[in-house]
């Protein structure tokens, strides 16, 4: 199997619910570059401090604070599932000078679906839990069915801090698409479908080789 996965696609596309599932199926590291920034400003560090502008906007933070970030995290780890990295071309071959990679499975969802999904997005403060307040699974009056901590709207899923992300992503990120392609690495998965068939799809993919 192989053991360094990337998960690319636009914001909403479904890889932080991925990345948790292959997580537990798999036990790899699971290094979300997000998740890392948002514990970073909670955290009030000098890094976070820096980060939260271009956050708020839906910006990319600039690519050297970002491989900075991830370097120490990926260390000589064996395997890893890296979730909203690279995203773009000068964070990809800075990856590739750090480490090898195996698949990038890309997650394929048009921008359509993008803003629907994500002005419906909810999460849990406590554990990460994400749902969608147009889903069944979200009639929980508000609490996280996993563990009852609040669910709460990120801040950057405001619609016009959605439609930039979506912007950003195709300028920025949209070009790794053809990167790893070329590497001959690349599987792409259609994101509109439910995340269990999106899951069976990936799985299929990582345990093959
Ligand atoms: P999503 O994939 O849903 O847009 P993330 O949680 O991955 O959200 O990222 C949230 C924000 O964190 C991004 O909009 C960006 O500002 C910042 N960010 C995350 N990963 C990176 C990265 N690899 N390079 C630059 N900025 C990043
Ligand atoms: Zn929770």
């Amino acid at each position: 199997m192989g053991r360094r996965i990337i998960l690319l696609g636009p914001p909403g596309a479904g890889k932080g619910t991925q990345a948790k599932w292959l997580v537990e199926k798999t036990g790899l590291l699971h290094l979300s570059t997000g998740d890392l920034l948002r514990d970073e400003v909670a955290r009030r560090t000098e890094l976070g401090m820096n980060a939260r502008a271009f956050m708020d906007r839906g910006d990319l933070v600039p690519d050297d604070v970002i491989i900075e970030m991830i370097r120490g995290k990926i260390g000589d780890a064996e395997g890893f599932i890296l979730d909203g990295f690279p995203r773009t071309v000068a964070q990809a071959e800075a990856l590739a000078r750090i480490t090898h990679v195996d698949h990038v499975l890309y997650i394929a969802l048009d921008r359509e679906q993008v803003i629907a999904r994500l002005t419906s997005r909810r999460v849990c403060r406590d554990c990460g839990w994400i749902t969608n307040i147009l889903s069944n699974d979200a009639a929980t009056d508000g609490a996280c069915r996993d563990c009852g901590g609040e669910l709460y709207q990120r801040d950057d899923d405001r619609r016009e801090v959605i439609e930039n992300r979506f912007d950003v992503y195709i300028g920025a990120t949209a070009p790794l698409i053809a990167y790893y392609g070329k590497l001959g690495i690349l599987s792409e998965v259609d994101g509109n479908q439910s995340p269990e068939a999106v899951l069976v799809q990936i799985l299929a993919v990582v345990e093959a080789a």
